[in-house]
């Protein structure tokens, strides 16, 4: 069967062959892969960034944004049926039995570093046709999700950082009933977490770079937020344009950006960081004002990688409601469908929002 593999020795990304996994045994699924989205996580191993193949192998099979079929299962599989639509999580536990955070299946919050990822870390991923995975790695997607499903990983980023979100703002003495949230960036992950707001039915303004009157800020305007382009409005004076924010979800990367927002973020607010910046010279930022005003403001920074069960759970059920209230917004964040063989060349080039890679049906 064929498979998507990055040779980051060799400098290479090719489709070769390899061999069928074996059939399932115990709590395994024989899974048919479906769909693979393609991020910048990708792009950024298929350049040879990073990315290591499993232990003994001289390459790693891509792809971890996938929705996949059960061909057949294991004789210990309980909640999974032939037939059924899954998605994969994509971090697996680390050895140490000290990693309490992994013993008990939270490897997004691993203390060790040791933890592998499908098709990232020491595991081959899901750019393949066949693959064998433990249920307890599988989140069931309802059939009517099919045709979006690839989008549930990238989604699980920003349910994450709902859930996060919720747990610290219990700190709160009161809960409040209304936010209004500001996302950093109209990239996939901004895209999908100003979904997830406005379908919870929060106030979001998207703040990016592109034009006022780009595709991409039309996008925003369908879901219903507000959209602010860099264009007009420079970073320094955002809070004086949307007025105060109690949660900013940054997908943006830029450190900057991210720091100086926080004179939007309300008393009491917090900022939640996804992205992972590029290590560049120093930057100047005016830090002793943002620090007072963090603390005067009782505000709080957290940053958030990965995603649990739960947080893909509860991204299955936000793009359930989507597609409920705004299908056509949902629809037209993946962009561009191409066969597992123009992978290598769809890798170097994105088109558009999000590229998937059709590997069967
Ligand atoms: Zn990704
Ligand atoms: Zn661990």
């Amino acid at each position: 069967m064929r498979a998507l593999a990055v040779f980051r020795e060799q400098q290479d990304v090719r489709v070769i062959d390899v061999a069928e996994p074996p059939a399932p045994t115990g709590r395994q699924a024989l899974l048919r892969v479906l769909e693979v989205g393609i991020c910048g996580t990708d792009r950024e191993i298929a350049a040879f960034e990073y990315g290591d193949p499993p232990t003994g192998s001289d390459y790693l099979i891509l792809g971890h944004e996938a929705v996949a079929e059960v061909l057949e299962t294991g004789p210990d599989v309980t909640e999974l049926r032939v037939g059924d639509l899954v998605v994969p999580t994509v971090r697996r536990p680390c050895p140490d039995s000290g990693c309490r955070t992994c013993r008990i299946g939270r490897q997004d919050f691993c203390t060790t570093g040791a933890f592998t990822e499908r098709g990232i870390k020491h595991a081959h991923g899901y750019l393949t046709e066949l693959v064998v995975e433990d249920e307890q790695n599988l989140v069931a997607v309802p059939p009517q999700l099919t045709d979006v499903a690839t989008l549930i990983e990238p989604l699980s980023i920003a349910a994450k950082a709902a859930e996060q979100a919720q747990a610290i703002q219990q700190r709160l003495p009161w809960q409040p009933d209304k936010a209004r949230t500001l996302v950093l960036g109209a990239g996939p992950i901004g895209m999908l977490g100003a979904i997830a707001m406005t379908v919870t039915r929060f106030d979001t303004v998207v703040y990016s770079r592109e034009p006022a009157d780009s595709p991409r800020a039309d996008k925003v305007r369908e879901l219903g937020a507000v959209y602010v382009s860099t264009e007009q409005t420079p970073i320094e004076k955002i809070n004086s344009v949307i007025g105060a924010i109690d949660v900013i979800y940054e997908a943006v990367g830029v450190p900057t950006v991210a720091f100086t927002a926080t004179q939007a973020l309300a008393p009491n607010g917090l900022l939640i960081l996804t992205g992972i910046p590029a290590l560049n010279e120093p930057a100047t930022l005016p830090i002793d004002r943002i620090m007072k005003d963090i603390v005067l403001n009782n505000q709080a920074i957290v940053g958030t990688v990965n995603a649990g069960r739960s947080a893909f759970e509860l991204a299955v059920q936000k793009l359930e409601q989507a597609m409920y209230l705004i299908p056509h917004s949902v629809r037209s964040i993946i962009t561009n469908r191409v066969p597992l063989d123009a992978g290598p060349e769809v890798l170097k080039q994105p088109h558009g929002v999000k590229d998937v890679l059709r590997i069967n049906g």
